[in-house]
């Protein structure tokens, strides 16, 4: 086996380094300095990845949601006005694009080409009190997280460290 077959078959040793199709490879690698620290590399990456634990979603992510739903839902419908804001801000459609021209030149010869303010400002978004206070939660929440990680990283060397409390 040569470098170039040992490194298409590094994968398969990471997953199984004792299978038996992984021998010629295992050999290569005894023999091959090269090929060998490019495995353990990439073992330690591997290893590195299995230790890594996905941060837990916020823990008041699906009431913040339901609320905002429902304050969409009890909001007035909106005004023939944001509606075509909405459809011009976020409508990617390259059927739109011919009307948008259209508009925009429009608006150039209407106002002479001197004043075509065509900045669509958006109007400050307004969070209810129940969204403040749901926000501020989770805030609290994540600062509690980060905590009680810095206080894991500062006891796992001596594995003395407390669970966290959760
Ligand atoms: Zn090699």
């Amino acid at each position: 086996m040569n470098c170039k077959d040992c490194q298409i078959s590094l994968p398969n040793l990471l997953l199984d380094a004792a299978a038996p199709s992984n021998a010629a490879a295992r050999e290569h690698l005894a023999a091959c300095t090269s090929c060998n620290e490019q495995f353990r590399s990439l073992k330690a990456t591997f290893d590195l990845l299995d230790s890594w634990k996905a941060p837990e979603p916020s823990p008041y992510f699906d009431q913040k949601l339901a609320v905002r739903i429902r304050e969409e839902q009890t909001a007035p419908p909106a005004g023939w006005f944001e509606r075509v804001r909405a459809r011009l801000l976020f409508n990617t459609g390259r059927q739109f694009r011919p009307v948008m021209v259209a508009a925009m030149a429009l608006v150039l010869i209407v106002g002479g080409g001197t004043a075509a303010d065509l900045s669509l400002r958006s109007a400050p978004v307004q969070a209810s009190a129940t969204v403040n206070d749901l926000q501020n939660l989770d805030n609290n929440a994540q600062a509690i997280q980060t905590m009680d990680q810095l206080l894991q990283d500062d006891g796992s060397s001596d594995d003395t460290a407390s669970p966290p409390q959760s």
